[in-house]
């Protein structure tokens, strides 16, 4: 049997970032993925924005590692050179009950630490943005976009350049508390299963950290995932053209999703989405019948957008512990000797801003394994 001092389960962004980060302090330290590369999950089925931190409510992990999380990342592309645009975002209120609400976004986002905020006048939209109808928005000059698989390709190399293992091809089927640590049983889909012990163990297994956490023995009903698909459709090349920045609308209550947002990529591509629907099997089809919702719910503030504009495009799957109608949850990351379980790390519920956070939450997993 293989002896490890730290197993990351799962080389997703999460996996790899705090794989980067431990790698460079510490020995022994090795990611296992079932998938045969990295990133094959959610961490490559986002909208690959750097967000600026926000609408989380004030002092939630959420709130707090994705404005940490942002600075540093924006640090790391620049000195590792993953691609990244600083394009700036609007949110934008299409009438007088969303024009209230945009002061308390404001005040929400400043009380978060995101000090660049500002609110913007309907004549300055019409200047910047022509194409989009608005009464009043919000500029957040600091929302970005990033090459998500270009980060991916970085962490890994520098887990790897620190001295870090990855196995791909690998799934973590059993965990054993034993004595100093955990026995992991993988398979590889080789007819022998391979077995290692492991000092600590931190599970970054994304839609399937629930049931990691389950693995080992914690079972409680607030560590169970929901999974709340969000679709995208892509717009016309020629209409992709029409507008320069990220543009989003006043988000709905609940939080359940951002709202059905228009997002740009490096190629100057545009797509809608991602909208929010509870299932309950993981699938990434797209339901070309969405299309009449989609094109209904950004008419009112990109009305140069037609209904044959729009075509079916990817989906992804958020990783949730709120369900259908509940109040917005914080990010699970716990160290659990508390639980019985010493040396091990559970992150759960990491549905965006994971990608945006996830250096900060490399940082605070260092923190807690000492
Ligand atoms: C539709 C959508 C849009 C989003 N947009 C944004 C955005 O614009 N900005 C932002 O900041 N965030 C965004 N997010 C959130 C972001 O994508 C996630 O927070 C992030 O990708 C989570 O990364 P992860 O490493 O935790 O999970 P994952 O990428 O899911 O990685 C987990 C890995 O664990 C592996 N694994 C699981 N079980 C096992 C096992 N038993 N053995 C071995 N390996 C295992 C999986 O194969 C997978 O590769 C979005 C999410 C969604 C769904």
């Amino acid at each position: 049997m293989e002896n490890v001092n730290i197993t990351i389960i799962g080389a997703g962004v999460v996996g790899l970032a705090i794989a980067a980060e431990l790698a460079q302090t510490r020995p022994d330290v090795l990611v296992i993925e079932r998938h045969l590369s990295f990133g094959q999950e959610t961490s490559s089925r986002n909208s690959e924005v750097i967000h600026a931190g926000i609408y989380y409510p004030a002092g939630t992990l959420k709130a707090k590692l994705c404005v940490e999380g942002r600075h540093r990342l924006y640090e790391y592309c620049e000195k590792f050179r993953v691609d990244h645009k600083r394009i700036g975002k609007y949110i934008v209120a299409t009438n007088a009950v969303e024009t209230g609400e945009l002061e308390s976004i404001l005040k929400r986002g400043q009380a978060n630490g995101v000090a660049d905020l500002r609110p913007v006048s309907q004549n300055e939209i019409q200047e910047v943005e022509p194409q989009v109808a608005a009464q009043a928005a919000i500029f957040s000059p600091s929302t970005g976009i990033i090459d998500s698989h270009q980060l991916m390709k970085s962490l890994a190399y520098h887990c790897e350049d620190g001295g870090g293992m990855i196995i791909y091809g690998t799934t973590v089927t059993k965990i054993d508390p034993v004595h100093g640590g955990y026995e992991l049983t993988l398979d590889d889909g080789t007819s022998s299963l391979n077995k290692v012990f492991s000092r600590i163990v931190i599970n970054a297994a994304g839609l399937s950290s629930d049931k990691i956490a389950a693995m080992v023995g914690i079972q409680k009903p607030e560590y169970q995932l929901k999974f709340c698909k969000g679709d995208y459709f892509r717009v016309s090349a020629a209409k992709a053209k029409l507008v320069s920045h990220l543009i989003y609308p006043v988000p709905t209550q609940n939080h359940v999703g951002l709202g059905t947002h228009a997002t740009l990529d490096f190629a100057g591509q545009m797509r809608l989405g991602p909208d929010t629907e509870y299932v309950e099997e993981i699938h990434y089809t797209v339901d070309p019948a969405k299309q009449k919702d989609f094109y209904e719910s950004v008419k009112s503030f990109l009305p140069f957008i037609e209904f044959d504009d729009l075509t079916p495009d990817s989906a992804g799957m958020r990783p949730k512990l709120q369900g259908p109608g509940e109040a917005v949850k914080d990010f699970l990351i716990q160290e659990e000797t508390d639980n019985g379980f010493s040396g091990f790390v559970n992150l759960i519920g990491i549905e965006s801003p994971g990608l945006t956070a996830c250096l900060a939450i490399a940082k605070k997993v260092a923190g807690l394994i000492g």
